[in-house]
């Protein structure tokens, strides 16, 4: 009988999945170009770094930060949303698409998400709105670009700003158009896990030249691009990068697309696989969606075509099998940081007709994949040979034929 590695059997798989981040001489050569230049801070590189990706995204400006974080926080900054604002963003996200709006005073609204794409949902948008909404922030969840089409009608008709926090999806495109600069403004991470990175960073895409200098300068200590070097209209933070981490994303960048088409290939080939084993469903693509980063490819699981076996006795008999993967996102709103910093809230805001109350967010779609359903494989799994991805798809299979072993 075929054992489960789970349960002492030999493993589909031993050898690992490549490794991330990818680099080689070029990206040496990068960092110690800039380290012998002399010139560490604001020289050509991050300049032309904000050329090349702002491009790269079909947006017209672009402002290079310290991290996906600080973008988020620049982009509400920008758009003048501050104290007593509410600010809607999926309960389903990394916490910084929260944090951001409470780190400027604002109350984030959290709504569910689409329990096919788990991407924000424009119908839980749009009966969350209310006259103290400023902004609404759509995430792009494991590279799929959320429904813009949906949510920039709905926020233009209510004259409120659309952000794309667009963290996991580089390169990602809705009907032709790259994210980014859609909606008012998007924000970008190149924190090491994501699909270009430096280690750290982030950046800021618009197509509204007012935003993109509000942006920069609140980056910038408050400065104006054109003005003194001790002037100061804003009160800004310093959120700038530095020309190592320019230098290695102007190398990093020209891998990105060849990294696209792999993990793409491997991506469709994986979903067209795990078709053929019941209770392991992939996330649904809108055919809206033109080109997808898979910066995550996750799996919708379904105890009950694996014998009731929890969501997380899966995890770990894959994980057993040689497959790297694990159980994502908790419900946002109810990590503690939410109520303890909305406690003593001074304003009253519309949505809680009062004070916040972070007790009475209930997203039940968002609270049955974090408990039950969501697998998540990080996208240096889809790096590799076809026979890798194959290798996931026979180890899905082989614990779903020897699901009674699961007990
Ligand atoms: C990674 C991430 C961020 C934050 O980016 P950092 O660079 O780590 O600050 C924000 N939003 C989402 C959806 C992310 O995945």
């Amino acid at each position: 009988m075929t054992a489960l590695a789970v349960g002492g059997g030999t493993p589909v798989r031993t050898t690992s999945f490549p490794s991330w981040p990818v680099y080689d001489a070029d990206d040496e050569k990068a960092l110690l170009d800039v380290l012998h230049s002399g010139r560490w801070f604001l020289a050509d590189r991050v300049e032309e770094f904000e050329r090349v990706f702002a491009a790269y995204q079909d947006a017209q400006y672009g402002v290079s930060i310290s991290s996906g974080t600080t973008a988020l926080q620049v982009a509400l900054e920008a758009l003048g949303v501050g104290a007593g604002d509410e600010v809607i963003v999926p309960s389903y996200t990394f916490v910084a698409t929260a944090s951001a709006v409470a780190t400027v005073g604002s109350v984030p609204v959290f709504v569910d998400v689409d329990p096919e794409t788990y991407n924000i949902d424009p119908a839980s948008v749009e009966a969350a709105v209310t006259e103290s909404t400023r902004a609404v922030i759509a995430v792009h969840l494991a590279g799929q670009p959320a429904d813009l089409d949906a949510l920039g009608k709905l926020t233009a008709k209510r004259g409120i700003a659309l952000i794309e926090d667009s963290a996991q999806a580089h390169g990602a495109a809705w009907k032709g158009r790259k994210v980014g600069a859609v909606g008012d403004l998007g924000t970008f991470s190149f924190q090491a896990s994501k699909n270009l990175n430096a280690g750290e960073g982030g950046f800021i895409t618009t197509d509204d030249e007012e935003l993109a200098n509000r942006a920069w300068s609140l980056h910038n200590c408050g400065r104006a691009r054109e003005g003194a070097w001790y002037e100061h209209p804003l009160v800004g933070a310093n959120y700038r990068i530095t020309e190592f981490q320019a230098g290695l994303l102007l190398n990093q960048i020209l891998r990105l697309d060849d990294q696209m088409a792999t993990r793409s290939l491997n991506g469709e080939l994986l979903t067209s696989l795990l078709s053929q084993i019941d209770g392991v469903e992939p996330l649904r693509v809108d055919p809206r969606v033109t080109r997808h980063a898979y910066h995550l490819y996750v799996i919708r699981y379904d105890a009950d075509s694996f014998g009731g076996a929890p969501r997380d006795r899966f995890i770990e008999a894959l994980e057993a099998e040689g497959i790297p993967c694990s159980s994502g996102y908790r419900p946002l709103y109810g990590e503690p940081a939410f109520a303890a910093s909305f406690r003593d809230y001074p304003f009253e805001t519309a949505y809680f007709d009062g004070k916040p109350d972070y007790a009475r967010f209930s997203c039940p779609v968002t609270e049955r994949i974090c408990a039950d359903e969501a697998v998540w494989l990080t996208q240096n799994l889809l790096l590799g040979t076809e026979q890798d991805t194959r290798d996931i798809a026979a180890a899905i299979s082989k614990i779903r034929e020897h699901a009674g072993q699961l007990k």
